[in-house]
């Protein structure tokens, strides 16, 4: 999509430090870390947010799961972290491609804000 940063961070039209890629989904770390590992993972595929996904995205969904999964362990969080997407205005979503925040490396707290 033309506007959207991050279909430009997928196209390496914008630069950012990128964790993992594959053909499908492309993990970089956020622009400003709300914890001492923060990456994001995004399917290459422009899609507004998790509630534009089909039944047909099943595949991709589980390949940015376990792309997250392998990228946390290489970055040692052993001790656990959180992996989530905010849907939309009211879901706090500032950038409408879909994308899931990996947080790790402190204690997470529960209710989040
Ligand atoms: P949201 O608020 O939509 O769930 O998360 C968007 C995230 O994207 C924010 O954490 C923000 O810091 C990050 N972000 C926004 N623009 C850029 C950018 O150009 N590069 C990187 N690496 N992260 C960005």
């Amino acid at each position: 999509m033309e506007d959207c940063v991050f279909c430009k961070i997928a196209s390496g039209e914008i630069s950012s430090t990128i964790v993992y890629q594959d053909e499908n989904v492309v993990a970089f770390k956020d622009l400003e870390p709300q914890a001492p590992k923060h990456i994001l993972f995004i399917p290459r595929r422009h899609i507004a947010s998790m509630a534009d996904m089909t039944d047909a995205d099943g595949p991709l969904l589980a390949s940015i799961f376990t792309a997250a999964s392998k990228v946390a362990r290489e970055l040692g969080l052993e001790q656990g972290y959180r992996f989530l997407t905010n849907v939309g205005p009211q879901g706090g979503q500032s950038v409408s491609h879909l994308h899931f925040h990996l947080l790790g490396g402190r204690q997470m707290k529960w209710p989040p804000g």
